[in-house]
């Protein structure tokens, strides 16, 4: 076809004429700027979660400090696209939502890593800063409980876990051993949260992160309670109605798998702070059905598409893990369907919906 491609080159800019349709793209390599000409843009620069400033703006969930995740990937998530939409006078929705990602616990890449892997086990209990459950530890991916802890005070949580079940997990003894964590439950994503090696080394790891202030060991559940601010009676409350589910085999609150129902008894007892952190963000720019972009009066902007996670729309208020590949199916299906119509635009055959 003669297509030629640009490689290591940024879209900088769209030109629109005044109120009217796409007439260029400004693009820049190696640090020059240069217009190509063209009728119609499709914009498909992935999502925004690695800029702080349009986090703040449009995704309400977004607190300042709020960890973001870095993967490799994630420094392309600048918001280019979102900022060339907004400069050509596109409608953003107010209210983006955010992939959260959760329990996070802070100072390591990846989730199957020692301290990480241990705050996500099944058998942990989790709880708010008011020392109450929120969640079944087991039953739900990350997604979902990245969402709940949001919605706990200070959007924190604490994993706690007794001595018991460290040594077990430590030594890869522990009931989830090389079980994946999507079998858990309801889309759980692919994590071993205690290899069947076990993670060696995690009671050093536990102490050293302690002096840091990120986790606490205490002789008690006081100890305990005192450290994340919690009312003891409550937490402590909390722990003996959790013991007696173990004992009976059903979790009365949050209907826990039994087989991760361990009563935490034996001290010393570990609680390990824990946050939502900011995974991806899921939409932006308002399209219709043709993925035109639309302006603020919601009419199309012609010659102007847009494409996967930066359209809005891409999905709901949760990222949806239940159904693989929904992420890549509507990037690759939106981008045919962009693709489409932007050739149907540019050759003139397009009926126009206004
Ligand atoms: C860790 C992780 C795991 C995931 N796992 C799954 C999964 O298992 N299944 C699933 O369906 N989805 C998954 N997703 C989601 C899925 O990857 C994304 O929703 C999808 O890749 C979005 O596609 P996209 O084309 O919109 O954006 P991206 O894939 O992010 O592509 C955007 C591209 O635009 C480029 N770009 C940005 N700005 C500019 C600019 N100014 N000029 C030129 N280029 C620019 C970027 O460099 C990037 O290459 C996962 C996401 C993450 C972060």
């Amino acid at each position: 076809l003669g297509v030629e491609t640009l490689l290591h080159t940024s879209g900088k800019r769209i030109r629109r004429r005044l109120k009217g349709s796409v007439n260029g793209v400004v693009a820049v390599k190696n640090g020059e700027e240069f217009l190509i000409k063209t009728r119609s843009v499709i914009l498909a620069t992935g999502g925004f979660g690695d800029n702080k400033e349009l986090l703040k703006k449009y995704c309400p969930d977004y607190y300042d400090g709020m960890p973001v995740d870095h993967w490799p990937h994630h420094s392309s998530h600048s918001g280019d696209g979102l900022l060339m939409a907004e400069e050509i006078g596109a409608a953003i929705a107010d209210s983006v939502p955010i992939y959260h990602i959760g329990p996070y616990y802070p100072g390591y890449l990846y989730p199957w890593q020692s301290l990480p892997a241990m705050a996500m086990h099944p058998c942990a209990v989790w709880v708010n800063n008011r020392g109450r459950r929120f969640i079944d530890e087991a039953g739900y991916g990350s997604m979902v409980v990245g969402n709940a802890i949001i919605l706990q005070p200070d959007k924190v949580m604490y994993s706690l876990f007794d001595d018991e079940l460290r040594k077990n997990v430590e030594e890869g003894r522990s009931v989830s051993a090389g079980r994946p964590r999507k079998q858990a439950g309801r889309g759980g994503g692919t994590i071993e949260v205690a290899p069947e090696k076990g993670l060696p080394g995690l009671a050093e790891e536990l102490q050293k992160h302690a002096k840091g202030g990120d986790t606490k060991t205490a002789a008690s559940w006081d100890g305990i309670a005192k450290w994340i601010g919690a009312d003891p009676e409550i937490l402590k409350a909390e722990i003996n109605e959790y013991n007696s589910y173990c004992e009976q085999g059903h979790d009365e609150i949050f209907a826990k798998d039994r087989k991760y129902l361990q009563p935490l008894r034996n001290p010393p007892y570990y609680a390990m702070r824990c946050y939502a952190r900011v995974g991806e963000t899921l939409g932006g720019i308002k399209v219709n059905e043709n993925m035109e972009i639309l302006d603020k009066q919601l009419k199309v902007i012609p010659g102007a598409y847009a494409a996967g996670v930066i359209a809005d729309g891409c999905q709901g208020q949760t990222y949806c893990m239940d159904v693989p590949g929904s992420a890549m199916g509507f990037a690759v299906n939106s981008g045919r369907i962009a693709g489409e119509n932007a050739a149907k635009y540019v050759l003139g055959k397009q009926r126009r919906k206004r």
